[in-house]
C-alpha cells in the first residue's frame, strides 16, 4: 500500500512533458515479442505455444528472432504455412543462420514452420484439414482459425515487410518466382529486387497471409519455388539470395545483391493448359520450366494406357512456363502447365 502511494506521489512529482514538444524518436532497444525480450545484437530461437491439440499435447511453432544492433525495419519470413512445402523451411533457417545480429540494422523474425503439424506429417493442411493460408486474419472457433489469429496478430504488430515462402502444390513444380500485388509500388519494388526469374502479379486469394497483411498496410510478397515434400538445393539457394537481396534493399544489411527481375519478366496475367475434356492417362511434359512458348506449341503428351492413343496438349497462349505438373496419371480438366503471359 505504502509502495503504491509512493509510486503515485512520485508520478505526481515528475515534471509533465511539454505538450507542444515533438515526440523524440523511440530509442533502439530490446524487442518484446511473444513474452520474450531480445536484446540488440542478439539472436534467439524459441518455441511458441499456439494452441492445445485435441489429444492434449501442445502445438508449438518455432520462432527465430535476430534483433539488430542498429535501428531499422522488421523483415518477417514465414514458411510452411502449407505444411508440405519444405523448401521455405530451409530458406528461413539459412537466412537466419547467416544473419549477424551485431551487424544488422532492424529485426529479422522468421516462422520457419508455421504449420508444425503439416511439417511432421507431410500434410499441406492443418490438423482439422483446413488450409491455414485461407484462414487469415483468423476468425471463428476452429483450431486453424485460432492459430491463424495468433500468427496474424504477431506479424501485423511487428512486420514492416513480409516474405512468405511457398512451393508448388501437390505434384506440381514452380519455376522460382515472386508473386505480388502489382498495384502496390513498394511491394512491387521489393518483389523485383528479390531477383527471381519471374514476377507474377495478383492480389492473392482472400484469407491468404499475403493478401490480408497487404490489406492491413504491410507490403507482402511470396516466393514460390520447386516442389512440395522436398528440399531442393537450387530453389533454396535462390530463395536465400533473394531474401538477402530484399534485406539489402531495405537497408538492413550490406553485400552484393543480384540483379532485380527485369521489367519484361514482370507478368500481370497467366493461364493454365489443362487436360482436354474427356481425355486422360499418363502425362509427360514436352517443355521445361522457364521455356518460352507460342500458342499452339506442343507442351505435353498424354498416353492413354488402354488404347495406346497419344494425345498432344498445346499451349493455350503465348508466354513463359512458370509451373508444371510432374509426370503422373492425369484426368480430364487437370491443370498441367502454368503459363505467364506478357
Ligand atoms: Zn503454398
Amino acid at each position: 500500500m505504502t509502495r503504491l502511494v509512493l509510486l503515485l506521489l512520485t508520478g505526481l512529482l515528475l515534471p509533465a512533458a511539454p505538450a507542444t514538444a515533438a515526440e523524440p524518436p523511440a530509442a533502439w532497444g530490446p524487442l518484446s515479442f511473444l513474452e520474450r525480450e531480445i536484446a540488440p545484437g542478439e539472436k534467439r530461437k524459441f518455441s511458441y505455444q499456439l494452441s492445445r491439440t485435441f489429444e492434449g499435447s501442445f502445438l508449438d511453432t518455432a520462432v527465430f528472432v535476430a534483433r539488430g544492433q542498429r535501428a531499422g525495419p522488421t523483415l518477417c519470413l514465414t514458411a510452411m504455412i502449407h505444411g508440405d512445402e519444405r523448401n521455405g523451411f530451409e530458406i528461413a533457417r539459412e537466412v537466419f543462420a547467416t544473419t549477424d545480429a551485431t551487424r544488422l540494422a532492424g529485426t529479422l523474425i522468421a516462422l520457419p514452420a508455421a504449420n508444425v503439424h503439416g511439417f511432421r506429417t507431410g500434410s499441406r493442411y492443418m490438423p482439422d484439414r483446413r488450409d491455414l493460408n485461407r484462414a487469415f486474419p483468423g476468425s471463428g472457433s476452429s483450431n486453424t482459425a485460432l492459430v491463424a489469429s495468433i500468427i496474424f496478430a504477431g506479424l501485423r504488430e511487428q512486420c514492416a515487410v513480409l516474405v512468405d515462402l511457398h512451393t508448388g502444390s501437390f505434384e506440381r513444380a514452380n519455376l522460382p518466382q515472386v508473386r505480388v500485388d502489382l498495384a502496390n509500388p513498394h511491394a512491387l519494388d521489393l518483389a523485383r529486387h528479390f531477383g527471381a526469374a519471374v514476377v507474377l502479379g495478383g492480389a492473392g486469394p482472400k484469407g491468404s497471409l499475403r493478401r490480408e497483411l497487404m490489406d492491413a498496410g504491410i507490403p507482402a510478397i511470396i516466393y514460390e519455388a520447386g516442389l512440395p515434400l522436398r528440399f531442393e538445393p537450387q530453389e533454396i539457394a535462390a530463395g536465400v539470395q533473394g531474401t538477402r537481396n530484399v534485406m539489402i534493399r531495405l537497408g538492413m544489411t550490406t553485400g552484393n545483391a543480384t540483379a532485380p527481375t527485369p521489367p519484361d519478366r514482370v507478368f500481370s496475367r497467366s493461364g493454365w493448359a489443362r487436360v482436354p475434356v474427356g481425355q486422360g492417362g499418363v502425362f509427360y511434359p514436352a517443355r521445361e520450366l522457364g521455356a518460352e512458348v507460342r500458342r499452339g506449341d506442343v507442351i505435353a503428351r498424354i498416353y492413354e494406357p488402354f488404347t495406346d492413343e497419344r494425345f498432344e496438349v498445346s499451349a493455350p497462349l503465348d508466354g513463359y512456363i512458370v509451373g508444371m505438373a510432374v509426370p503422373q496419371v492425369v484426368f480430364s480438366g487437370y491443370a498441367l502447365v502454368h503459363i505467364a503471359q506478357p
